[in-house]
């Protein structure tokens, strides 16, 4: 229940879950629709239903007892490395180690590592654990990252395991582990065609009604490529075959999945076709995307500093 949500959140749950179900024999009996009733709130459902799964795997494979080996403990549904790790070594004496994310910080630290996850620090995490207490070890070290050595400002000087510490005898604690790599945004390139008709309205289209921006109204553009469009190839995808001229720069806009690079063409219309015109002084009754604005903008001030405006 703790996962993702805060102690206070859960007592009133956790106090009505063992009174509905005070056992693992009463919980592995339970229907599913009733645990999810009285999960109902804290979210992630799928916790819920692997409790019961693991309730049953437990009545049903292990004769109601549960296994104390984390190796065993980690085939049952919704039991992983540390969870595994955490019963073997808090109810069963065993000698595992419980990394989550505050035990992992600590010893990344201690032993300036710059990986907050993985082999390197569970191999590390194992070579510490002591044949007597392991449990209490693993809550102290998870109650350490928990209460001093936080993920900013760690209390460094009330610290028990202070001057072994790697990373703080480099003076920079918080370096350690490095922050995981943000994933780098895919490039995408398109050109957009700014096309004017001789009284100054701007060609404009609707966008499909699937897929990004779906049914907005946009400035046409040929299609978006992880690669830079070549210029003379782009103006066959242009919506008129008139003299297309580059405006300098681009317009970037970074999407949630990608970032966009915009070139922009411009050019007027010579025998207007059908469609959606529109005034440039009125372009603000359309909703346009950001980016679309972005290129608007981009126009303007362009030919703002051309003088042709
Ligand atoms: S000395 Fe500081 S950085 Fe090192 S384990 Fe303790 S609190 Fe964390």
């Amino acid at each position: 229940m703790l996962q993702q949500t805060t102690v206070k959140t859960v007592l009133p749950y956790f106090d009505r879950f063992v009174a509905l179900w005070p056992d693992l024999s009463a919980l592995a009996n339970a229907a599913l629709d009733e645990v999810l009733a009285a999960w109902q709130g804290l979210g992630y459902y799928a916790r819920a239903k692997n409790l019961l799964t693991c309730a049953q795997a437990i009545r049903d494979e292990h004769g109601g007892a549960f296994p104390a080996s984390a190796e065993a403990l980690r085939k049952l549904p919704g039991i992983g490395r540390y969870t595994a790790g955490a019963i073997a070594a808090i109810a069963f004496a065993q000698r595992e180690a419980a990394l989550d994310a505050n035990a992992a910080r600590v010893l990344a630290r201690v032993f300036a590592l710059k990986e907050g996850r993985g082999p390197r620090l569970e191999a590390v995490a194992a070579s510490l654990v002591p044949a007597g207490r392991p449990g209490d070890f693993a809550e102290a070290l998870m109650d350490l990252g928990a209460t001093l050595c936080t993920p900013r400002r760690p209390r460094c000087s009330l610290c028990p395991w202070r001057k072994g510490c790697a990373a703080t005898r480099r003076g920079l604690p918080e370096s350690f582990p490095a922050p995981p790599a943000k994933r780098q945004k895919k490039e995408r390139f398109g050109v957009a065609f700014w096309l004017l008709r001789e009284d100054g309205a701007l060609f404009l289209r609707r966008r499909p009604e699937k897929g990004l921006l779906p049914g907005m109204i946009e400035i046409p553009s040929t299609a978006w490529k992880s690669e830079p469009w070549d210029l003379e190839e782009a103006k066959r995808e242009a919506p008129e075959p008139v003299d297309w001229f580059p405006v300098e720069g681009q317009v970037r806009h970074a999407f949630t999945h990608f970032r966009l690079d915009l070139r922009i063409l411009c050019g007027t219309s010579e025998s207007p076709r059908e469609g959606l015109w529109s005034p440039l002084a009125e372009l603000s009754r359309f909703a346009l995307p950001t980016v679309m604005k972005k290129i608007v903008r981009h126009v303007l001030e362009a030919r703002a500093e051309d003088g042709k405006n």
